[in-house]
């Protein structure tokens, strides 16, 4: 198949695009390089069977294509509050422009959505049944909303012009190639530790997120990208929940050296307890996450390791 996958040259996006190369697939990977990099995606430049294309997908765009995944989105919390319009746009209209091309071609898209959709949640853990609770006016909520409008825009295309679409809310996912200085809680203590610099703590650190390694997340991707007779919205994370305090003990003890904790005040609306739900991913898609936080903070911190 010929694929495109907007945001390709992101963290998720350029894992995406090794793995769809892998299993033979054309790729054509549209980025603006906000939090995306050419380095992520370097090696792949010299595959026949891969296109990069410098575009942002607020304005239009057409390709001829099987299958869209639409990832472009800055996802760290202080990337898209530096330009919160932008992010909304971004969300929006990106939504708007893969899913006008799919109706175009006949393709099935695929939407990164996210757990944010939930907001601070108050059914835990969270299933793809629950509603959320959303802040529309706080800080958190050009990307949030965004997203929550974007899925409404997936599923109006789906019932107004029969378009194919996978709708997967992604739990926190880390792993190689997230930007270490990227404001994520993951990248963040790890350079860090690995710098002698103390743990940044927002709040008392009693807030609590789920983490899954990027192989996981990116296996559930093709699952549901390629499972019939299934629109989503699934959950897709690992439900093994740690609080902030767990995981800077947990790197600490991996990195070792001198480091100690830091308090800082927590950011408004800072959710405080997220979980997947992953039932439904398990039934239909029969996927669940293989790496535990162990083996995927070790796997990190290698490739942390080789950039500082
Ligand atoms: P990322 O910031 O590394 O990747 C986003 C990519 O989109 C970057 O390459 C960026 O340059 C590109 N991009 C941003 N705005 C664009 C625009 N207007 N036009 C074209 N490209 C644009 O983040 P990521 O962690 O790889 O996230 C990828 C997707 O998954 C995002 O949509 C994000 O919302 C979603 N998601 C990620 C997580 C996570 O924990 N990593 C959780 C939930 C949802
Ligand atoms: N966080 C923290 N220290 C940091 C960065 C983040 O304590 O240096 C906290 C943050 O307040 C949040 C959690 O870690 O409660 C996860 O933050 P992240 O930005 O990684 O993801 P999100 O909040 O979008 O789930």
């Amino acid at each position: 198949m010929r694929i495109l996958i907007t945001g390709g040259a992101g963290f998720l996006g350029s894992h995406l695009c090794e793995r769809l190369l892998g299993e033979g697939h054309e790729v054509i990977c549209l980025d603006n390089f906000y939090t995306g990099r050419k380095g992520n995606i370097a090696h792949l430049l010299s595959n026949p069977y891969f296109e990069l294309v410098r575009h942002d997908v607020t304005d239009p765009f057409k390709f001829e294509v099987d299958q869209i995944y639409n990832l472009a989105c800055p996802a760290s919390p202080p990337h898209y509050q530096h330009n919160p319009i932008k992010t909304t746009k971004t969300s929006v209209m990106g939504a708007i422009h893969c899913l006008g091309l799919a109706k175009r071609v006949g393709a099935r898209v695929f939407q990164a959505s996210t757990s944010e959709v939930y907001g601070d949640p108050e059914v835990h853990p969270q299933t793809e049944s629950y509603k959320g609770s959303v802040n529309p006016i706080g800080i958190r909520a050009c990307y949030d909303e965004g997203k929550r409008c974007a899925e409404t825009l997936f599923f109006d295309y789906h019932r107004q012009n029969r378009v194919d679409i996978r709708i997967a809310r992604i739990f926190n996912t880390y792993g190689p190639r997230m930007l270490p200085d990227d404001g994520r809680v993951v990248s963040n203590f790890i350079m860090q530790a690995l710098r002698g610099e103390d743990l940044t703590i927002y709040g008392d650190g009693t807030q609590t997120r789920s983490f899954c390694y990027v192989d996981d997340l990116v296996d559930g991707f093709v699952r549901l990208m390629n499972t019939l007779d299934i629109t989503g919205p699934v959950n897709l994370g690992n439900p093994g929940e740690f609080t902030m305090l767990e995981l800077a003990e947990k790197i600490l003890a991996k990195i070792g050296g001198s480091s100690g904790l830091t308090f800082h005040p927590l950011p408004g609306d800072d959710p405080l307890q997220r979980q997947p739900d992953i039932t439904l991913a398990r039934r239909e898609l029969d996927w669940e996450p293989s790496v535990d936080l162990e083996e995927g903070l070790t796997r990190t911190i290698e490739y942390f390791r080789t950039l500082a």
